[in-house]
């Protein structure tokens, strides 16, 4: 049942049933996950990037780009205020360098997880197994590397640093060593046709994660993409229903509602997904004198609101939509 071309098939819902669709992909998530929506209090530590995707905003050759490392004691402190306000799991991201150094990095994880118990999720692109071992053994709980693009030509075309196979070994190693393992792609790539896009869900299926995260590839101009399209710039319910029939070939993943949406479909696209799918909520809370230079696309929203703001707004935006905030870490919801 769960083939390609169903995938296909459902991607290609027309208007009339797309509610239907909805509906089917809220009621998948509601029997496997339940009611509960999980915050993940994510803290953009360092735009400091080695890599150059052609996407992203925080890439190496941008030039415009003012870099920032943000002091680990700040880092650590964030976290633990975050504890205070009811946060169960932070998140650790950063572009691709040893601008913060494995060692840095994981006696940071090791101060957090020593004074405040958190789940702790890390993001910070492909490293070795020896490396992910050794954060793991300092208290990292989770990974999140998106694999972008299940198409290795496209991938190729993108990444200059890497290729396709090696990113889906980084995800390998991640699950060998037993850390809960996020991946995800972007939706829309310039040059991705609806196979691709039906092939990265069957990949996220495959993969078997525990975390997914997609959201709509949003132009930068300071990138080499900047000036192409959404491949479904013209059909932007297309974004939903990529999500939708994610969750229904992945029930029991956990889906966040990421920021992404909201640039795209300002003050509704994340309160949108929680309906369709989605059982996850990221409330930035990096302190907001470096959010606006970790601009990875145009718009992206919360670049001013305090963190105390952001999760308050979170919070409003679950209690709005009737459901509870989850409680507990909100580990994995796989049984291997
Ligand atoms: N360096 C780490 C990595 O690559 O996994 C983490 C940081 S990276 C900036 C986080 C994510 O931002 C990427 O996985 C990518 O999907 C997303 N992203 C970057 N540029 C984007 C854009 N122009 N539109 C939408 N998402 C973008």
């Amino acid at each position: 049942m769960f083939t390609k071309e169903y995938a296909l098939s459902l991607l290609n819902t027309g208007s009339t049933e797309v509610e239907a669709l909805y509906r089917r992909a809220d009621e998948v998530r509601k029997h496997a996950c339940g009611e509960d929506v999980f915050l993940r209090g994510i803290i953009e530590f360092s735009n400091i990037c080695a890599a150059d995707c052609t996407y992203c905003g925080i890439r190496a050759s941008n030039r415009e780009v003012e870099r920032f490392k943000i002091p680990s004691d700040e880092i650590v402190e964030t976290a633990l205020a975050a504890k205070s306000a009811g946060i169960t799991t932070v998140v650790l991201q950063a572009g691709e360098s040893q601008a913060v150094s494995d060692q840095e990095l994981g006696q940071i994880i090791r101060r957090i997880k020593e004074e405040s118990g958190l789940a702790i999720t890390l993001s910070v692109g492909n490293r070795s197994e020896q490396t992910y071992r050794y954060w793991q053994a300092c208290g990292m709980d989770r990974y999140l590397l998106r694999f972008e693009t299940s198409d290795a030509e496209l991938f190729g075309r993108v990444h200059g640093s890497c290729s396709l196979d090696e990113r889906l070994e980084c995800l390998r190693s991640l699950r060998r060593l037993g850390v809960q393992t996020g991946s995800g792609f972007l939706i829309g790539l310039p040059g991705e046709r609806l196979e691709i896009l039906a092939d990265n869900i069957m990949l996220c299926r495959e993969l078997d994660l525990d975390m997914i995260g997609i959201g709509p590839f949003i132009p930068h101009p300071h990138t080499p993409l900047g000036s192409f399209p959404n491949a479904y710039a013209d059909q932007p319910e297309m974004f939903f229903k990529a999500l939708a029939v994610l969750r229904i070939f992945n029930p029991t993943a956990h889906i966040p509602a990421t920021t992404a949406f909201d640039a795209v479909f300002p003050d509704k696209g994340r309160d949108l997904l929680l309906q369709r799918g989605a059982n996850v909520f990221m409330p930035n809370i990096t302190p907001a004198k470096y959010r606006s230079m970790y601009l990875l696309y145009p718009n992206k929203p919360g670049l001013v609101e305090s963190e105390c703001e952001c999760l308050q707004c979170a919070a409003h935006l679950v209690k709005r939509l009737g459901r509870p905030i989850g409680k507990g870490p909100g580990h994995t919801l796989k049984r291997r």
